[in-house]
């Protein structure tokens, strides 16, 4: 590891917080000790950003801000451009890091940064079409038309699970837009954060541009809430739980700032009775124990037709039998630690609450010790069959945790994947059009995410991501979500020699 962190320009354990132009070096002596899940070691220690040091990093964002926004969008379509390059250059180190700091398998961890190449891709086509639409003015030789302004500093806040991604899929988008960025990663994640800068840092350097068109600061929720109430920042986009994103949503509010929330999911599949049960198989135990579960798309609830409930629920459980625990660096093994033991007591609590109310445990759940197991982060994945949806199903528990069910009519299953306060991803396994345009229609799925014959976890750039109901109703990554990043602008420009008001008034003197 200590090549990877070399490579990726991390070479001391102390080292300042990046604040847009260099590293400040180490004046706070509040440091952030960033241990990994995997073994338990710590990585580093990374200085948290003090309020002196966030009002220079809110200057020199501000002052870069004026440059930036002058640069033309496809030109800053080519910085992007130079970004997603240098991604593809330190792909394998910088997947190694979110692999070793999160915990999630190199897979994955590789999987992330190509996600953020592929923002990088998408960021730079978008760069030339920001369109605005023309219409027509009801006034004599009158032009309408509307545009699209960058909205100046973007303040981004994200969680533990997408160390990296989450902040690209925001900021690449941000800056082709001509904002430039502040952002606040996972105080458990810190050093993911210092990674993308660096590598940042130097495509901005190699342009003559300052590092103030994106920089991060470090920290827990103080710094994030110096975010959430600075009014110099037109637009908070938070990721994280529900609990975050409605104190986030408040203070924004306060002030009559924008938000965009990615927040906590309750993501289940309805597994219908034509469903191909081995397509299914994949589906749900990916979804559900992929990540150690901590994806804001896991697979938490199974509602599973009563014809097929018996076949497909004892496959389940001979799949969870072969799954392997340990060390995700190791691409043998399925399954990775949660990100600290607080995520343990987390997941530990959970079980007894489900086991209390009467859940029943079909795959048994508990915490790994022994080799290979020292940080006491591992645990594993767990089924748990219900009733009812009990008020703990009703709840985001980040950890392999599985919930599954029976139904009788796809009313009743519909009504059943709807009824949780959060709204993010779902999915339907069938092999009959009836249910799945049901399923897709009004009168089906309530998510931001609605999948069929796919799970729920997992998804492309391209599209539109984010959820509804206490998920935050905001959208990042594809299609048009670019417009939540600037501000729209309406113009009416009159070429005649007389002045037409609209709707026929007259004003004459
Ligand atoms: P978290 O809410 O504990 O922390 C997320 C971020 O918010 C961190 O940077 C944290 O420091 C900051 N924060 C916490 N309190 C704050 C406050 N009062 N003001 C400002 N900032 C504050 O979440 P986590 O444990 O890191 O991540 C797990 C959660 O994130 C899950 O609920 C998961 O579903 C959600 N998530 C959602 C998405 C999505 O796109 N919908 C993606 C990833 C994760």
């Amino acid at each position: 590891m200590q090549e990877v962190l070399k490579t990726l320009g991390i070479q001391e354990v102390n080292f300042g917080t990046s604040t847009g132009v260099e590293f400040f070096g180490n004046t706070s002596q509040n440091l952030i000790e960033s241990y990994s899940p995997v073994d338990g070691k710590l990585i580093g220690k990374v200085s948290t950003t003090t309020k002196e040091e966030y009002e220079q990093v809110m200057e020199l964002a501000q002052e870069a801000f004026k440059t930036w926004r002058l640069v033309p969008a496809p030109q800053r379509g080519e910085i992007v451009r130079q970004y997603g390059e240098a991604l593809r250059k330190y792909k394998d180190e910088l997947g190694r890091l979110v692999s070793y700091e999160m915990g999630k398998s190199l897979q994955e961890g590789w999987g992330e940064v190509q996600e953020m190449i592929d923002i990088c891709d998408f960021a730079v086509g978008l760069s030339r079409q920001l369109y605005g639409l023309s219409m027509h003015s009801e006034r004599p030789s009158h032009r309408m038309y509307e545009q699209w302004h960058p909205m100046g500093v973007v303040g981004i806040i994200s969680a533990f699970n997408f160390p990296v991604a989450v902040w690209s899929w925001n900021a690449m988008i941000a800056m082709v837009c001509g904002n430039v960025c502040v952002w606040k990663g996972s105080e458990k994640t810190p050093l993911c954060g210092v990674a993308c800068q660096n590598i940042l840092a130097e495509v901005l350097k190699a342009n003559d541009l300052p590092e103030g068109i994106s920089a991060i600061v470090t920290g827990n929720y103080e710094v994030g809430e110096w975010i959430s109430t600075d009014a110099r920042i037109p637009l908070v986009s938070a990721t994280g739980s529900t609990r975050m994103g409605k104190i986030v949503a408040q203070k924004v509010a306060g002030r009559l700032g924008r938000y965009l929330l990615e927040l906590g999911g309750n993501n289940a599949m309805i597994v219908t009775p034509s469903a191909d049960l081995d397509v299914t198989l994949v589906g749900s135990v990916f979804g559900a124990v992929g990540t150690c579960g901590q994806r804001c798309t896991s697979t938490r609830r199974l509602i599973i037709h009563e014809s097929v409930y018996s076949d497909f629920v004892q496959k389940l459980a001979n799949a969870y039998g072969q799954l392997r625990i340990g060390d995700p660096l190791d691409q043998n093994n399925h399954v990775g630690p949660l990100i600290d033991k607080d995520a343990v007591a987390m997941y530990n609590n959970a079980i007894a609450e489900a086991k209390k109310s009467g859940g029943k445990v079909l795959v048994e759940g508990g915490v790994l010790e022994g080799e290979g197991y020292e940080s006491g982060c591992y645990v594993k994945p767990c089924v748990i069959e219900v009733e009812s949806q009990l008020d703990i199903v009703k709840h985001e528990t980040f950890a392999p945790i599985l919930y599954v069910m029976k139904y009788s009519t796809l009313d009743e299953a519909i009504a059943l994947q709807n009824d949780v306060p959060q709204g993010l991803s779902s999915a339907m396994m069938t092999t009959n059009l009836r249910d799945s345009e049901q399923f897709l229609s009004v009168a089906g799925s309530d998510c931001g995410i609605a999948n069929v014959n796919i799970g729920t976890s997992g998804a492309e750039i391209g599209g539109a991501f984010g959820g509804e109901k206490e998920t935050g109703g905001g959208r990042e990554s594809g299609s048009d979500s670019w417009k939540a990043y600037m501000r729209r602008q309406t113009n009416t420009i009159n070429y005649s020699t007389e002045l037409p008001l609209a709707q026929g008034i007259k004003f004459d003197f």
